[in-house]
């Protein structure tokens, strides 16, 4: 059987590698999961960690949209520990509002090597 979970693990992997790996995975007779082709190749991964900005940006100040914000602080760490386990490269797109309410947190980010993205300072829309 091979699952999400599988493919996930063996494409990490050839990336850790430094791999680019093509390989087709045929259905196992015995097991009814999953059949395809999977590629490890290029990927641009990209954040936004908007945090607060996106809602007063909103005019959404409530206490439940506001803790929405909040939460990107709790999962930067946790998203910066994940793409060093596997050494991957991402962007952030951080609004300049988040980068002085959690300037630490966005220090992390620029001294893991990650790229910042431009992203006004308080999200604004600029289309
Ligand atoms: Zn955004």
């Amino acid at each position: 059987m091979l699952c999400y979970d599988e493919h996930s693990t063996i494409l990490f992997d050839a990336h850790k590698k430094g791999e680019h790996s093509f390989f087709s995975l045929a259905r196992h007779r015995e097991r009814d999961h999953c059949v395809g082709i999977c590629m490890a190749g290029t990927v641009c991964l990209t954040f936004d960690f908007d945090a607060l900005s996106l809602w007063i940006n909103r005019r959404q100040t409530s206490p439940a949209s506001l803790s929405r914000g909040e939460f990107g602080a709790v999962a930067v760490p946790r998203i910066l520990h994940l793409l060093n386990m596997y050494r991957i490269q991402s962007t952030w797109f951080i609004p300049g509002h988040t980068i002085e309410t959690y300037r630490s947190h966005c220090e992390q980010v620029v001294e893991a090597g990650h790229e910042i993205g431009l992203h006004g300072y308080l999200h604004e829309n600029v289309g």
